[in-house]
C-alpha cells in the first residue's frame, strides 16, 4: 500500500476532528458526567500529530500522537483504526497469495434481521458465527456435514451497525480467501438454520483488487453521518469493548496495529520531521517544522 504524504495525513485527521465537533458539543451539554469526560476525550483526541517526512519519496508515517482510542465515535480514531487494518491485513495477503496462487479474494456479507434491541441482536449475530464455524472447522478438518463457509482458507471480518425499517441493524463484512466457490443460496439457507429469523448473506468475488475489497470490511463500525447523536452514544455504550474485528484461518495471528505511531514505515534516505498542533479556533492544524534531521 502506498503510504500517505504529511499533508495527505494533516488534512485526513483535520477533517475528522471538524466532524467531530457536533457530537463532541452533544456530549458536553449533556447531563450525564460520564459523556461529559467522553466529549473531553474527543476533544482532545489527535490534538497533535507528529509527522516524519521523507524528502525523495513524499511518504511520511506518524512518529507519535495523542489518539483517544475510541474508534466507535470519534472520527479521527475510526479513521485512524481503519488504515492501520488495511496496511496491516494488505500485507498478510499479500504473504498468503504469494504461497497460494490458486486462492480468489472474495467479499463475504452476513446478516440478521433488524431490531429494536441492539444487544440482543449483537450477540444473536455473534452467536450464529460461533455455532456455524465450530462446525465449518469440523468439516475443514475432515469431519462429518458440509459447509459453503468450509471453501474459505481465512478471513477477516469487521461488525458493522447500521440502523433502518424495524431497528438496529448488525451485519458482517469479510474479506475471504476461496478455495472453491461458494454456492450463494446453499449459503443463504445455511445461514437461515444457524440463525433461524435471517437468509440475508452475500458472497462475491473481488474484482477491483485486492486493496479495494479490503476497504469494504475496514470502513467504520458505525456510520457517523446515518446516526443520530443518541444512536451513536448507545452503540458506543453496547459495543464499547466488545470484539467487533476477527481474523480466523489463513488470516489468523495479526498483530493489532498501535494507532498511535507507525511502527513499520520506516524509509532510508533524508526526512524532516514536524508537529501538526490542532486549533479549535481555527478549526484547522498548525504545522511546527522541526530542523532537518539526516536518516538514521
Ligand atoms: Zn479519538
Amino acid at each position: 500500500m502506498k503510504a500517505i504524504s504529511a499533508s495527505q495525513a494533516v488534512s485526513l485527521y483535520g477533517e475528522a476532528k471538524r466532524k467531530n465537533y457536533a457530537f463532541q458539543q452533544f456530549l458536553a451539554r449533556s447531563d450525564r458526567p460520564d459523556w461529559q469526560d467522553l466529549g473531553k476525550l474527543l476533544m482532545v483526541c489527535a490534538s497533535w500529530l507528529h509527522l516524519r517526512e521523507w524528502l525523495e519519496t513524499g511518504d511520511s508515517k506518524l512518529v507519535r500522537a495523542n489518539f483517544c482510542k475510541k474508534h466507535l465515535i470519534c472520527r479521527p480514531c475510526a479513521v485512524r483504526r481503519g488504515g492501520r487494518n488495511l496496511a496491516v491485513y494488505l500485507a498478510k495477503a499479500a504473504q498468503i497469495e504469494e504461497n497460494n496462487k490458486n486462492f480468489v479474494a472474495g467479499l463475504l456479507t452476513l446478516t440478521v434481521k433488524n431490531g429494536e434491541d441492539l444487544r440482543e441482536r449483537f450477540n444473536h449475530l455473534g452467536d450464529a458465527w460461533r455455532t456455524l464455524s465450530k462446525h465449518v472447522s469440523r468439516v475443514r478438518k475432515g469431519g462429518r456435514g458440509k459447509s459453503e463457509l468450509a471453501k474459505i482458507a481465512g478471513g477477516v471480518r469487521a461488525v458493522e451497525v447500521t440502523y433502518g425499517k424495524g431497528g438496529w441493524h448488525p451485519h458482517f463484512h469479510a474479506f475471504v480467501f476461496l478455495e472453491d466457490y461458494i454456492d450463494q443460496a446453499k449459503l443463504s439457507e445455511e445461514w437461515q438454520r444457524v440463525t433461524g429469523d435471517s437468509f440475508i448473506v452475500g458472497i462475491q468475488r473481488v474484482t477491483g483488487g485486492v486493496q479495494g475489497g479490503m476497504s469494504e470490511v475496514f470502513k467504520y463500525a458505525l456510520k457517523f453521518s446515518e446516526l443520530k447523536n443518541e444512536q451513536l452514544i448507545h452503540a458506543f455504550e453496547v459495543l464499547g469493548g466488545r470484539r467487533l474485528l476477527n481474523a480466523w484461518g489463513c488470516f489468523y495471528g495479526v498483530k493489532e496495529p498501535d494507532l498511535d505511531c507507525d511502527d513499520d514505515l520506516d524509509q532510508a534516505g533524508e526526512f524532516r520531521d514536524f508537529v501538526a498542533r490542532w486549533s479549535w479556533e481555527n478549526l484547522a492544524y498548525h504545522i511546527d517544522f522541526k530542523p532537518f534531521a539526516k536518516d538514521k
